[in-house]
């Protein structure tokens, strides 16, 4: 089987599990585990924050986040296809009591038109206050598309400008730096506060980052407590993390090219693919899905009429030539 459906699905290679088993532990509730201090370090630094925060998944990290810039009552804007709005089960409106409004792009774009338009200046009691704005980068949902750079400063500029704040979900943010060479700190820059993964394209078992200021990582480190993510000796879970981002972050261009070789197979431009996911639209999605699970290949829906294809640490050059050949079959090319 040539596993596509997500690169969640990448199991710890032999030297990053020796890595693990090497990694020196402490009890992380009282910030005394060295390897995840290490770890938050290293991490904030990438960035140019002053802090930052492990936490077991990407939805955590982006709802400590959040909730850092965002209270009960207000709201954040976002793209309407969003993990934040999609897929974290509703989790900033349970837990923190926030409301979202959404814009709609071509490729999960920020929109600097609409966004101020529907801009809600706090003005008493009549509209929902906008604390903040959250883009994501890559865009998930959106194929994996990098948000160009240039709309990311002018939206950075504006949000100074009318005062509001600025999340980015950057559970994939490796692969948009590997894709256009913008550095880590560039990217940073933009952000008030972000979120970043371990656990997808990078090959790590568990872990994600908060990235901030000291003073939101603070407050996140009790509201992580509070809702069950204050771990123990998860140094063995941030030595992982250590170990992926020596190791696997410049290879991501492996993923990358991979996954323009299986656009080709299934008719999308290659072109359009700026990073390791491929969404298209097929009114046969589940069918397909089921003729390719039948040829050995594992793909999935992420919508009624739309499949998704993830390149990773677990596929080879082979493995990709190999679906690319089934699925180009399988679409009629
Ligand atoms: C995977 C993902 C997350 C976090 O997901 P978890 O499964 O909770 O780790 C957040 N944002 C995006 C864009 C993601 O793809």
């Amino acid at each position: 089987m040539i596993d596509l459906r997500s690169d969640t699905l990448t199991k710890p290679t032999e030297s990053m599990r020796a890595a693990m088993a090497r990694a020196e532990v402490g009890d992380d509730v009282y910030a005394e585990d060295p390897t995840v201090l290490e770890l938050e370090d290293r991490v904030a630094a990438m960035f140019g924050h002053e802090a930052a925060l492990f936490t077991p998944t990407g939805s955590m990290a982006n709802v400590l986040a959040v909730a850092s810039v965002v209270e009960a009552g207000q709201e954040v804007l976002c793209e309407s296809s969003a993990h934040i709005a999609r897929a974290e089960l509703g989790a900033h409106g349970a837990f923190t009591g926030l409301t979202m409004r959404t814009w709609t792009a071509p490729r999960g774009q920020v929109d600097l038109a609409a966004i101020e338009a529907m801009f809600a200046p706090d003005m008493g009691p009549f509209f929902v206050p906008t604390a903040a704005i959250s883009i994501e980068n890559t865009h998930n949902f959106a194929g994996g598309a990098v948000l160009p750079y240039d709309d990311l400063r002018a939206l950075r500029a504006w949000a100074d400008e009318v005062g509001t704040r600025v999340h980015l979900d950057g559970a994939r943010i490796w692969n948009a730096h590997v894709a256009t060479g913008t550095s880590f700190a560039d990217y940073g820059r933009v952000a008030d506060v972000m979120a970043v993964c371990l656990s997808k394209g990078l090959g790590a078992p568990v872990g994600s980052l908060m990235v901030g200021a000291a003073e939101a990582i603070a407050q996140a480190r009790v509201r992580r407590k509070r809702m069950g993510g204050g771990m123990r000796q998860v140094g063995i879970l941030a030595a992982a993390g250590l170990h992926a981002l020596d190791h696997h972050v410049e290879r991501l261009a492996e993923d990358h090219a991979h996954a323009r070789l299986l656009a080709e197979a299934i008719g999308v431009d290659p072109a359009d693919v700026d990073t390791n996911i491929v969404v298209v639209d097929r009114d046969d999605a589940t069918a397909f899905v089921a003729a390719a699970a039948e040829e050995g290949v594992r793909i999935a829906t992420v919508g009624p009429r739309t499949v998704r294809l993830v390149t990773h640490l677990d596929v080879t050059r082979s493995d990709a030539e190999r679906a690319a050949v089934v699925l180009s079959r399988l679409a009629g090319r």
